[in-house]
């Protein structure tokens, strides 16, 4: 229920404008998104590198509606490699990009401009020596992203995929990207899903997490681990284990501010753990999902809107 309000406010206009004008709530943005520059998106990269950590990271901007606009994210991340790389960090950091913001859903040759725009940043992501990884959005877009994800990796074979557990399908997809050089991202999933397609169960969800990472770590691809999940973080150390696999052949990916502690704790151990860093003004729908994943946070979220500081 309070997911669902969440998820609901996080595409309210009322809302977003509220939270956008209250200064302190800026001190909740801050914890989840690097900033709303490019630079501010490279300090944060390299302060989490000097931290043992790397990045992935992601251009915030989801609907987009005209082709102008998919235009803008695509500059925007070839402004951010162009800057990782005078900042001498590509070898440590990446790019996550979500096809919609590419323009995948317009109405007008949508599919043709998200490859054109995602070929265009994966070829700069390759230029300047670092890679990119394609989110996994609603279950409406997983074929025609994998689509666009077989197309990218006949170019850049190293584009990385995105599954997500609660997908009944993703099992059989896991299989069949698990050949080698693909790099795989495992998540549980963050949309609203109907029962024909996902579980719905808690449980379940995390059930097929586990039957995917033993897929993963038996195929011949590099699982990305991306949890907070402690208990499933604590699985896939014994499948690595089981799998023979050594450190340096998978990792693990967490995001920006969640559980900062646990990403420090397994870069300690030898693990590879890779940080989702988000930047860019268009914060707001994406800290509000954040919030509905772990309502915990909404203390600091209503302390931030009612101080009037
Ligand atoms: C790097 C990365 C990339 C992602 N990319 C995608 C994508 O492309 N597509 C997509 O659909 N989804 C993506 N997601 C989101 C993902 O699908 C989940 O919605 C999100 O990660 C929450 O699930 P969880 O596995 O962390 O576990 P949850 O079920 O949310 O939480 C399980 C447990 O983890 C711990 N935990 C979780 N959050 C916190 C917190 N804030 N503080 C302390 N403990 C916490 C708690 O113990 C909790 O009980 C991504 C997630 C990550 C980390």
């Amino acid at each position: 229920m309070l997911r669902s309000t969440l998820l609901a406010l996080s595409r309210n206009d009322k809302a977003e404008h509220i939270a956008r004008n209250n200064p302190a709530a800026r001190t909740l943005v801050n914890r989840f998104v690097a900033g709303n520059e490019v630079a501010d998106a490279v300090r944060t990269c390299a302060e989490l590198s000097a931290a043992g950590l790397l990045a992935t990271v992601d251009y915030l901007g989801e609907d987009t509606t005209d082709l102008a606009m998919a235009k803008r994210t695509a500059a925007a991340y070839i402004e951010f490699l162009v800057a990782l790389g005078e900042a001498g960090l590509t070898q440590r950091v990446e790019v996550s990009i979500k096809l919609t913001a590419l323009g995948l859903t317009l109405p007008a040759d949508g599919t043709r401009i998200a490859k054109e725009l995602a070929g265009e940043i994966c070829a700069k992501a390759a230029e300047m020596g670092t890679t990119v990884t394609v989110d996994m959005e609603d279950h409406t877009t997983t074929d025609s992203t994998l689509e666009i994800l077989r197309d990218l990796r006949e170019d850049f074979p190293s584009t990385g995929a995105v599954l997500q557990a609660y997908l009944h399908r993703s099992q059989a997809d896991c299989v069949d990207l698990s050949y080698p050089g693909s790099r795989i991202r495992l998540v549980k999933g963050a949309y609203r899903e109907p029962a024909s397609v996902a579980f719905q169960d808690k449980h379940q969800v995390d059930v097929s997490y586990v039957r995917c990472m033993a897929v993963l770590l038996a195929g011949s691809g590099f699982p990305m681990f991306a949890t907070h999940d402690p208990r499933l973080i604590e699985i896939a150390g014994s499948l690595v284990v089981k799998s023979g696999r050594e450190q340096g052949t998978y990792e693990y990916q967490m995001l920006l501010g969640v559980r900062p502690d646990e990403q420090l704790r397994l870069a300690a151990a030898g693990e590879q753990v890779r940080v989702y860093v988000p930047f860019g003004d268009q914060w707001y729908g994406y800290l509000m999902r954040r919030l509905a994943e772990r309502p915990a946070n909404l203390g600091l979220l209503a302390r931030s809107l009612t101080s009037k500081g």
